[in-house]
């Protein structure tokens, strides 16, 4: 069944029209018609199944038919703080964070962010929501404008949970997996952009609450060492599935 993000505002009505990328997806590449079905989502736990009554060039309409809710799972939420890495890095985090169930993604300019690196949240939303379309995921993963990392880290809510920071330059630090508990209420992991973070910044950290950790002797990529962070703490606080 496909799935479609649509705002919860345009699920209000009787019926829906979509156009742009929808549009495209469901007549061009789906080729889908007239009494087809199509499952919407607007990312908060509403799903709302969908019957096409019209196709034309200019979009497609849809008779809004049954409506549920969803459940957003209760698992502990992850915030991953990301020090912004070069463009095509950061579109892969963008969408392995929405496929792994993270809360929310804040971009971090760091010293070492490549130069020239700007905020697209735009592109970063629809990567995201076309994640969510295609895993199955009720909400969605909350974004931000890029944040220099003192303003990231002080706009963490002050129970946020445990802060981690994994840290390359420190290969003696305590392993992620053995700072983890079950009990993990939250997590904000802190990963660096290509360039790794400098010493102040990992002082800096610190003396905001984070726990420096080791992902183990060998240096991995920006992109590899998220995509480990999270799956590690998902697995750990049971959003891998259960144990
Ligand atoms: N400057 C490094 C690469 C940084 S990797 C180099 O020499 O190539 C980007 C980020 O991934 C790091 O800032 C850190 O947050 C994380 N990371 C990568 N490997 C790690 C490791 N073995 N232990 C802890 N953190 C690691």
């Amino acid at each position: 069944m496909p799935r479609i993000f649509a705002n919860t505002e345009e699920l209000l009505g009787a019926e829906i029209t979509l156009v742009g990328e929808a549009h495209h997806y469901l007549s061009r590449v789906l080729r889908l018609g007239v009494g087809a079905a199509v499952d919407l989502f607007d990312g908060r736990g509403q799903e709302v199944r969908g019957t096409i009554r019209r196709t034309g060039s200019q979009g497609v309409t849809l008779e809004l038919g049954v409506r549920s809710q969803r459940p957003i799972p209760k698992v502990a939420p992850i915030t991953l703080l990301q020090g912004l890495p070069r463009a095509d890095r950061m579109d892969l985090i963008v969408q392995k964070a929405t496929e792994l169930g993270v809360a929310r993604l804040v971009p971090v300019r760091t010293q070492r962010t490549a130069q020239g690196q700007q905020g697209r949240i735009d592109r970063w939303e629809r990567i995201a929501r076309e994640a969510a379309r295609q895993c199955g995921r009720a909400d969605s993963l909350g974004l931000c404008e890029v944040l220099p990392m003192e303003a990231a880290i002080a706009g963490l809510p002050a129970d946020g949970g445990q802060r981690l920071m994994p840290w390359e330059e420190t290969p003696n630090a305590t392993g992620l997996l053995n700072l983890l508990s079950k009990n993990t209420t939250s997590v904000t992991a802190l990963v660096g952009p290509e360039g790794g973070f400098t010493s102040d910044e990992a002082t800096f950290a610190q003396s905001s609450g984070f726990q420096l950790a080791s992902l183990g002797p060998r240096i991995l990529r920006t992109e590899t060492a998220a995509i480990a962070v999270v799956s590690v703490i998902q697995a750990c606080i049971g959003g891998l599935g259960s144990t």
